[in-house]
């Protein structure tokens, strides 16, 4: 076994069924009494059922969280907490709202406790997305990571069963890459492997019944670990590609990295037999380019980044952008290549499946 490094998981997680009804109590654990709750216009009932659970504890309820996490909604949502005395933030919803809580939570250095609602994954993570002048900005430390995270299965009952399986895709992509990281690691490829089979496992059955105990229960522990993996290995060409392609043309996010995950992976499993025998594993599939290709269609998500209305014409700013900064990818990549990659999802054509490998460096 080659030489690796493990930090260990930092969040506390409480997992299961009406996890959310303890919330105070995990307020008070962290030795905080005003509590500051984030989330999106959409999700105002969320909101307002933490406000019910924490009474005086829930000082205000900021409800302008948007995707991307843009910069004047962050500068909106500080004035309202600056005017609050609030001493943590409790987010509820996606990835929007906690990518708000962690931009507050960061300025105002507070703790932050996170009750997601989606298979997004941020809850697990020290990375915050940012988007100014149309360009999203990543920045990454210590503090942005939440302390606690609730996970309530019932939550995410209700999360629409298109929104479902974006999300999950999304939540796919993370461990995915995780298994060819640059400093991954053993640990983390369990938690990736283990991640993506429950999640490839449920989400097939949240579309026939989205109520279902069982599966949405499957697929937030699987979120769960795959948000682990983002948050504790470096990702690659994907994730590049969709911070550039979602953050700079304003697309789904979820979406995006569902769309060109199997393009992505044709690309890189060449270059990574292990990652691909992980995969094969995880996956229950030979092809698991094309098994992630065939369960975007099964779950009847878009196919092409066309329909999300990223045209022909935006793949040459694309290309430009994601080429701009250098970054590790596992097969070496330039221009050209990501051009190839970027037109594939455009079209939405199947990828290349990962035993014939056409695609060239
Ligand atoms: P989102 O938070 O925007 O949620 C998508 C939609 O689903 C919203 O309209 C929301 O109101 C609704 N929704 C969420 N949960 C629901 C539920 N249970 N029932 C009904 N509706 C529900 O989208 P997302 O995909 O969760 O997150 C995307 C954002 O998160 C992006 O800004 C992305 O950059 C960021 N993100 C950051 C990280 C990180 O580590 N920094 C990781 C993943 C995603």
């Amino acid at each position: 076994m080659p030489r690796f490094t493990f930090s260990g998981v930092l969040t506390r997680v409480l997992f299961g069924s009406r996890t959310v009804e303890s919330i105070g109590s995990e307020v008070e654990r962290l030795d905080r009494r005003r509590a500051f709750v984030v989330c999106s216009t959409p999700q105002q009932r969320e909101g307002e059922l933490l406000r019910d659970i924490l009474g005086n504890s829930c000082i205000d309820v900021y409800s302008g969280a948007v995707l991307h996490t843009p910069t004047r909604v962050t500068k909106d949502a500080l004035h309202a907490l600056s005017g609050a005395a609030a001493d943590c933030i409790v987010s509820i919803g996606g990835g929007s709202a906690i990518g708000l809580g962690k931009a507050l939570a960061l300025r105002a250095e507070m703790p932050q406790i996170c009750v997601p609602t989606t298979y997004a994954g941020s809850e697990m993570t020290p990375i915050l997305g940012q988007t100014e002048d149309g360009e999203k900005i990543t920045l990454t430390a210590p503090a942005i990571l939440p302390k606690v995270v609730v996970y309530d299965v019932e939550l995410t009952k209700s999360l629409p069963t298109r929104l479902s399986a974006a999300s999950g895709l999304n939540a796919i992509a993370h461990a995915a890459e995780a298994l060819y990281a640059q400093n991954g690691n053993p640990i983390i490829s369990l938690f990736a492997q283990e991640g993506i089979a429950a999640l490839v496992r449920s989400l097939p059955r949240i579309m026939l019944d989205p109520t279902d105990d069982q599966s949405r229960s499957d697929a937030l522990y699987g979120a769960w670990l795959c948000g682990v993996c983002l948050g504790s290995v470096g990702m690659a060409l994907h994730h590049k590609l969709c911070h550039v392609v979602g953050g700079s043309f304003d697309l789904s996010h979820a979406e995006t990295h569902a769309i060109l995950l199997p393009h992505a992976l044709a690309y890189n499993l060449e270059a990574t037999p292990s990652a691909l025998e992980a995969l094969r594993t995880a996956t229950g599939s030979n092809d698991p380019v094309r098994k992630v290709y065939d369960l975007s269609r099964a779950l009847d998500l878009p196919a092409s980044l066309g329909e999300l209305g990223f045209g022909e014409e935006s793949i040459e700013r694309a290309t430009k952008l994601a080429m701009k900064n250098s970054y590790w990818n596992p097969r070496p990549f330039d221009h050209s290549s990501i051009r190839e990659i970027l037109r594939a999802a455009c079209d939405g054509r199947p990828p290349n499946s990962i035993q014939v490998g056409n695609y060239r460096i």
